[in-house]
């Protein structure tokens, strides 16, 4: 099954909403190199989702980077799944490194985030990776394939079909390390074979998985070249609109 790919912007907690105007305002002069037959995708603060719903070019949808998974309630300084619809968000990031350990958030909490998120008809986009220690004692497999199975414990095949999963090993994130693409193409093949085992085959066939950590221009087709990548995850590459145009050439 022919999965289309995927270019994601995660911007972290940079740009003011006069920034993200500028980023949209550049992106907009290169949207001739944004070409058809790929997802585009900004994730940006919740401050700049409205600016760039507005100003991106059309082709370019919107993600945030966290959601709460309860509607409304005494949750002070979360923002609801429903919020994030009305701005017409589309995907939204669950259990990025950055959160999982600056924020402390467990495996269960990053479960009911994907299971809202899809409850509300938006794309979950399922981080999952080891850190250094893990990598260095071969855990690699065993920890993606628990965050993979654990995250995505509450949902039906055709939501797992619809989903996304970022690969993103943590020693590679803003370090200007990368995995190998064909290491990356091991654990990516690993965890299709998981999705398989868990939700059948045409789960499997669908789901999108992403390569996440310094991702650049230069090097961003070597991944999307592997047969199980789909797509990239990408941080510091995708502030600068320029940039982003030259991941869109380059796939
Ligand atoms: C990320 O933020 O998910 C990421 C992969 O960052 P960077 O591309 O900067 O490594």
């Amino acid at each position: 099954m022919a999965r289309t790919p995927l270019l994601m912007g995660n911007w972290k907690m940079y740009k003011t909403v006069a920034e993200a105007r500028q980023f949209a305002e550049n992106l907009g002069q290169r949207s001739a190199d944004l070409v058809s037959g790929i997802d585009y995708v900004v994730c940006a603060p919740f401050t700049s989702l409205h600016v760039l719903r507005v100003m991106l070019p059309a082709q370019v949808k919107i993600g945030a980077q966290n959601v709460y998974p309860e509607t409304e309630g005494a949750y002070t300084g979360e923002i609801s799944p429903p919020m994030l619809v009305e701005f017409g968000t589309q995907y939204v990031l669950a259990g990025h490194s950055e959160r999982r350990t600056l924020f402390a958030e467990t495996d269960e909490l990053i479960e009911r985030k994907v299971r809202a998120i899809v409850e509300h008809g938006m794309v979950p986009v399922l981080c999952v990776g080891e850190n250094l220690s893990e990598k260095e004692s071969g855990k690699t497999n065993d920890i993606v394939a628990a965050q993979v199975q654990k995250g995505l414990a509450g949902l039906q095949a055709d939501q797992v079909a619809a989903a996304v999963i970022a690969y993103e090993p943590v020693w590679a994130i803003g370090t200007g390390k990368t995995a190998t693409a064909e290491d990356a193409q091991v654990v990516a093949k690993e965890i299709r074979q998981l999705v398989a085992a868990q939700f059948g085959e045409t789960a499997a066939a669908s789901v999108r998985i992403l390569y996440g950590g310094s991702v650049k221009p230069n090097n961003i087709a070597s991944f999307l070249a592997q047969p199980d990548i789909d797509g990239g995850l990408v941080g510091g590459a995708s502030l600068d609109a320029a940039s982003f145009a030259d991941m869109a050439q380059a796939i």
